[in-house]
């Protein structure tokens, strides 16, 4: 049984042909990964592939399953319905894995709603987060079902999927939304040649290559256009020889130089050329990302860190601040790598008069005092006096005392919608008019490229 396609760059993901085959052969997921598992150490132990990640990867144990399938159907082609590729160069952030928070599964309305049992298929395409729009029905991809608003699981086997699994209405209609968003639309444009080239190619990608897309880009020649603040901050902070960068903090970088994701990848001498006379260059603040589960948190999330980063006085340690966020550090990561990148030089670069340890017990000890604390005005002075009892010199006490009420200050201001909308339109009609030139650019370089509509 071939793996489906709905043109290129829209090759069936290896989740889905799993789902189909295990309905053909009238079976669960689970039970179809410990057939394929059957021969292996894993065999009966942690059989768990429910989540796309599993079969698709990039960073779990997807080529073990992988290679079991081409072993079982014949096909020799099923790894282009993955991350094979870029599976030792590419972070987990940013693919669609988790069902925490309340959203699993995007579709395209108009997708399910034409659905041809012969030839239709899920494309590797949808697992990424950040895709918010069917490129063969540019409409906007949906997480919830349009009756009664529940969210839909990754593992609802193959002929359940279309309809809701609370109240069964059918997911697919064909009043869905076009997206218009300019930023929206060239990330989609990007994300679909970068699926497009993963189809097209064969062998893995050189895992040294992002850190020689750094290199070049740190090490542009004096007469280039300046870089912008985060750039520079990314690159004297990041330690590319350990981090892999996920699919947000690579589009960021291909918006910034003009480029696509791969040619970062492939060529990234070349991908860090290109753009280094753009005098625009350093407007671009990056790329804005919305997630329709975070609406509010992450703008909330994107203020806040833009408040401290950009203020004079000292920050309290990163952890401290995903923590009164409610946000772990690798989704802070996802939605607004930037921003997470920018805050830690910042908190890195800081001088205390105490080691890094102690600044961070004694911020969290104003920070617990100031909730317990019933007034709305925080208690600097009570504060600086516990911890001072504490043992905290009058200097240190101040500095954690600061620090902790600079936070506040700011978590304070993000409870401000009105604020926060301001903030996020401002930030929006700069990514807008850039993605306009870029959009605009490109349709002068690539006549060929498909247009919308
Ligand atoms: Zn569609
Ligand atoms: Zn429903």
């Amino acid at each position: 049984m071939p793996l489906r396609t709905a043109g290129p760059g829209l090759q069936e993901s290896l989740h889905h042909y799993a789902l189909r085959i295990a309905d053909i052969g009238c079976v669960s997921l689970r039970a179809l990964e410990s057939m394929l598992l059957r021969s292996s150490d894993r065999a009966g132990i942690n059989c768990n592939a429910v989540f796309p990640s599993s079969w698709i990867g990039p960073r779990s144990k997807f080529r073990e399953l992988l290679s079991a399938l081409e072993r079982d159907t014949g096909v020799d082609n099923l790894r282009i319905g993955t991350f094979h590729v870029v599976a030792d160069v590419l972070g987990r952030g940013g693919t669609r894995r988790r069902q925490v928070r309340g959203e699993g599964r995007a579709w395209c309305p108009a997708c399910y709603h034409l659905w041809d049992e012969g030839t239709s298929c899920e494309p590797l395409l949808w697992a990424f987060d950040m895709l918010t729009a069917c490129p063969i029905h540019d409409t906007r991809l949906e997480t919830s079902c349009p009756e009664c608003n529940s969210s839909q699981s990754f593992s609802v086997p193959y002929r359940s999927r279309r309809q809701c699994t609370d109240c069964g209405a059918r997911l697919g209609h064909l009043h869905g939304l076009m997206e218009r968003d300019k930023q929206n639309r060239w990330v989609n444009q990007t994300l679909l040649s970068f699926a497009r080239w993963i189809g097209d190619t064969r062998e893995p990608v050189n895992s040294g290559s992002y850190v020689q897309f750094i290199h070049h880009v740190r090490n542009r020649p004096p007469e280039a256009s300046p870089l912008p603040e985060w750039a520079v901050r990314y690159h004297s902070n990041q330690r590319p020889d350990l981090a892999l960068p996920t699919i947000s903090t690579l589009l960021n970088w291909a918006a910034l130089q003009g480029t696509t994701v791969q040619e970062i990848l492939c060529d990234p001498s070349t991908a860090a050329s290109t753009g280094l006379f753009d005098s625009q260059s350093n407007q671009f603040d990056g790329l804005l990302f919305r997630r329709r589960d975070l609406t509010l948190p992450l703008r909330k999330v994107v203020f806040v860190l833009s408040e401290l980063a950009s203020s004079s006085c000292l920050v309290p340690p990163p952890s401290i601040v995903w923590l009164e966020l409610g946000l772990w550090c690798s989704v802070v990561e996802d939605v607004c790598p930037l921003e997470r990148s920018a805050y830690a030089e910042k908190y890195r670069t800081q001088k205390h008069s105490m080691s890094a340890q102690r600044f961070k017990r004694g911020v969290t000890s104003c920070m617990r005092r100031f909730k317990k604390s019933a007034s709305d005005v925080d208690d600097r002075d009570g504060c600086l006096s516990l911890l001072m009892s504490l043992g905290y010199s009058a200097d240190s006490a101040n500095e954690c005392v600061s620090a902790s009420m600079a936070l506040r200050a700011a978590l304070y201001r993000a409870m401000d919608n009105a604020k926060l909308e301001e903030f996020d339109a401002i930030r929006a009609a700069r990514a807008s008019a850039w993605a306009t030139n870029k959009l605009e650019e490109k349709g002068k370089r690539t006549p060929e490229e498909p247009t919308s509509g």
